[in-house]
């Protein structure tokens, strides 16, 4: 079972379900973590910050 680098706390990932894309979200501190590889078990950190900006930008495209 993986750890939350944040926190350690256990990830609730299940090896045999988890896709590559999915997302999964730790219990206790509340990040989350998109499944970027599967053999080997590979999490990279959502970055919400860099979603909201990549929301603003296309507001910005669609009034124009
Ligand atoms: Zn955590």
């Amino acid at each position: 079972m993986p750890t939350c680098p944040e926190c350690e706390n256990e990830l609730d990932v299940d090896l045999d379900e988890v896709e590559e894309g999915d997302v999964v979200s730790c219990g206790e501190c509340g990040t989350d973590y998109e499944v970027v590889g599967v053999e080997p078990l590979e999490l990279a950190r959502v970055d919400e910050e860099l979603i909201e900006e990549d929301d603003l930008f296309a507001e910005e495209e669609e009034e124009e």
